[in-house]
């Protein structure tokens, strides 16, 4: 696959090579990645990334349209089929840009919107201060229960009607359980606020009908395609019927420029394989095996955020431990598993600290593995966290780990020797 780059820059040919053996050898637990499977990648470096083009089929800016129309059109037909949506817009660059287009589309500078704080599990685009956005529209943010670290719903919607925002957002980066989609649907409707769910990490596991989906609750649904979905790095936006019209303008020329087909091309792909019985089988799993990996903590002493999951992470109080999310991940990392610092709800260390640290296991169930492997990754998980500074039983841990990765690889050994 990198033949070319071999012969013409060794240099970056081996910066490939370095990456592959770190991600074959590492435990990846940082909850928004995956490894896409070998069509995905194929796709994206496929030749439609010579091609320019703006606008949508039918009515293009540019010639040489028809091949690209065709493909479009498809990878737009099995989106809508697989979510079961009535309008959907392919052409998002990622899970932000989907965002920016739907503000484009129907926010003005200093419109009102409602939505979930970072360190209670939203998005930096969701109106964070360190984010463009914020400076743009008027956030305010609905707060979790300090005890139950749920959506306080009754909280949400007093606050939608003191507010009376334009837009009212749901979903998030670091929050494990089921939102009630209805109940703030309802909310919405009653303020005359439009409202969207940003599902980027969830939407693989909505794609498999293994939790429920948003759809038919949302004005607009947006979403990454490479957290559990497991494809190319772009998103996507659905949207109600009604909308349609006007999310295309605010896509482009509102928000974006020319289409990337290669990554809509992996898409497309996707959006097939993610219908089919296996994705559904490695999706199952994958919630299995992130409640095993919880409940398993939980026994060693770990404070699970929420007291659990309903989907592919959690996070973990790590103040019981003695420790902070940042050291936790250095030092996670130096043995060869890979997880991301993360605020804890009402956090007293600074979002560079951190007293705690999010876990997904997407990509560990992709490679096939289940409970058994649940169990021991606790147990190294534990020991890290209570020897953080006993190298003796960190290298002992390291050893263990890469005895227990190189029995699941993540692509055939041969694919990308030449
Ligand atoms: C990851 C994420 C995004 C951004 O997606 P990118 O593809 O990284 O741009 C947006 N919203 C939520 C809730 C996310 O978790």
């Amino acid at each position: 696959m990198l033949k070319e780059t071999r012969r013409t820059d060794p240099e970056i040919a081996q910066l490939c090579d370095e990456e592959l053996y770190r991600q074959e050898h590492t435990i990846e637990m940082i909850a928004s990645e995956s490894s896409v499977p070998l069509p995905v990648m194929e796709l994206s470096g496929s030749v439609f990334t010579n091609k320019t083009l703006e606008g949508y089929p039918g009515s293009r800016f540019q010639a040489g349209y028809g091949v690209a129309d065709k493909m479009e059109t498809l990878a737009v037909e099995r989106a809508k089929e697989l979510f079961g949506a009535e309008a959907v817009n392919i052409q998002a660059y990622s899970g932000s840009t989907a965002n920016y287009s739907v503000f484009a589309t129907i926010l003005k500078p200093g419109d009102k919107v409602l939505s979930m704080r970072l360190d209670q599990g939203g998005h930096l685009t969701h109106g964070s201060p360190a984010n463009w956005v914020s400076g743009f529209y008027d956030f305010s943010f609905y707060p979790i229960n300090p005890e139950s670290e749920l959506i306080d719903y009754d909280a949400l919607e007093k606050m939608a009607n003191e507010v009376k925002p334009k837009l009212i957002i749901a979903g998030a980066s670091s929050y494990s359980r089921l939102m009630d989609y209805e109940r703030i649907s309802k909310i919405a409707k009653a303020v005359g606020a439009y409202f969207m769910v940003d599902m980027a990490h969830i939407s693989g596991l909505v794609a498999a009908k293994v939790i429920p989906s948003p759809v038919p609750y949302a004005d607009f649904v947006t979403s990454s395609t490479t957290k559990t979905l497991c494809s190319a790095r772009s998103g996507f936006v659905i949207c109600k019927k009604e909308h349609e019209k006007m999310l295309k303008k605010g896509t482009f020329p509102g928000a974006l420029g020319s289409i990337h087909l290669h990554t809509m091309a992996a898409k497309a792909w996707t959006f097939k394989y993610a219908a089919s019985e296996e994705f559904r089988n490695i999706m199952l799993k994958v919630v299995e095996n992130a409640r095993k990996l919880s409940s398993e903590l939980a026994a060693r002493g770990f404070r699970v955020i929420s007291g659990g999951t309903d989907n592919h992470l959690f996070v973990i109080d790590l103040t019981s431990k003695g420790i902070t999310g940042k050291q936790y991940q250095e030092v996670m990392d130096s043995v060869g598993m890979s997880i991301n610092k993360n605020m804890i709800p009402f956090d007293q260390q600074s979002p560079l600290v951190t007293s705690g640290a999010r876990v997904g296991v997407t990509a560990i169930t992709e490679r096939g593995m289940g409970d058994e492997e649940m169990v021991k990754i606790a147990d190294l998980m534990t020991r890290v966290a209570e020897n953080i500074d006993n190298q003796e039983v960190l290298d002992q841990v390291k050893k263990e780990v890469q005895e227990l990765i190189v029995k699941f690889p993540m692509y055939p050994a041969d694919y990308f020797k030449d």
